[in-house]
């Protein structure tokens, strides 16, 4: 079976294909799966920054399986998160907080002001 790279997504895969095992059952957590094979801008012992799939935009993961960092912990991972967004993308950025489809493990994804997607916004390089 040819190995097929992973990728960092908001969004909680809802098929396993036939005969897939997971070590975290159907109700796998895609952030962590994510967190051991995806393309990182940025990555410390507490957060890593990737590109997330579905929005194309940059979005923070905290390494911890867990949605309430402390404000201090969220402070410096949005911060972590600017910094990408200056070095590697061309938009001005708000960070969006909402969890939509895993809403038990913090991540926050950084978006360009009045919008959603980032297509077509990462820098040249
Ligand atoms: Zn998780
Ligand atoms: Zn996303």
């Amino acid at each position: 079976m040819p190995w097929v790279p992973m990728f960092a997504k908001c969004v909680r895969r809802s098929i396993l294909r036939s005969g897939e095992m997971s070590i975290f059952g159907s109700g796998g957590c895609e952030l962590c799966e994510a967190a051991r094979m995806s393309e990182w801008f940025y990555e410390d012992e507490e957060c890593w920054i990737a590109e997330c799939e579905s929005c194309a935009v940059p979005m923070v993961v905290w390494r911890e399986h867990d949605a309430n960092p402390s404000e201090e912990v969220k402070t410096r991972l949005h911060e972590k998160l600017e910094k990408v967004v200056e070095e590697f993308f061309d938009f001005e950025m708000r960070i969006d907080n909402n969890m939509r489809t895993i809403p038990d493990h913090y991540h926050a994804h950084a978006r360009p002001k009045g919008g959603f997607y980032g297509y077509g916004l990462r820098r040249a390089k």
